[in-house]
């Protein structure tokens, strides 16, 4: 099992950090950190990319955090046609990786503020795919 459960279109079948989308089944959004050198990365990466070692762990991303930037996209590539529009944003944690999502559709846009707080939450899709959207804290 590697991603085919995660997102609407998945494009990668293997991978060593498929424990990502089985986490996520059980409602928790991870990345991985370094053994090593405690390097933390969001998405989750296999090798560290400050080190290369390939001891890693998961940790739990924060639950809260404030939306760093946004935009709103009025046309969408293959596959994705009939879901514009919709927002895309970036949530500053603080502290460690930050993480790149969608904004949750009963966030409606002129309610989106740069700065404001937001959290992160698992998304599951009518037809049984999973993902992660950002949505107001
Ligand atoms: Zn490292």
């Amino acid at each position: 099992m590697g991603f085919e459960k995660f997102g609407r279109r998945s494009f990668t079948g293997i991978t060593k950090t498929a424990k990502f989308v089985d986490l996520l089944a059980e409602g928790k959004i991870d990345g991985t950190v370094c053994k090593k050198c405690g390097a933390k990365f969001f998405p989750p990466r296999a090798d560290c990319a400050v080190c290369l070692s390939k001891e890693m762990d998961w940790f739990d991303m924060p639950p809260k955090g404030k939306l760093e930037t946004f935009t709103t996209a009025m046309y969408a590539p293959f596959g994705f046609e009939a879901d514009p529009p919709y927002s895309m944003g970036v949530v500053d944690f603080g502290k460690g990786p930050k993480l790149f999502a969608r904004l949750a559709k009963d966030v409606k846009v002129e309610d989106i503020k740069v700065g404001m707080e937001v959290s992160v939450r698992p998304l599951k899709y009518e037809d049984g795919q999973i993902s992660f959207e950002i949505t107001k804290a």
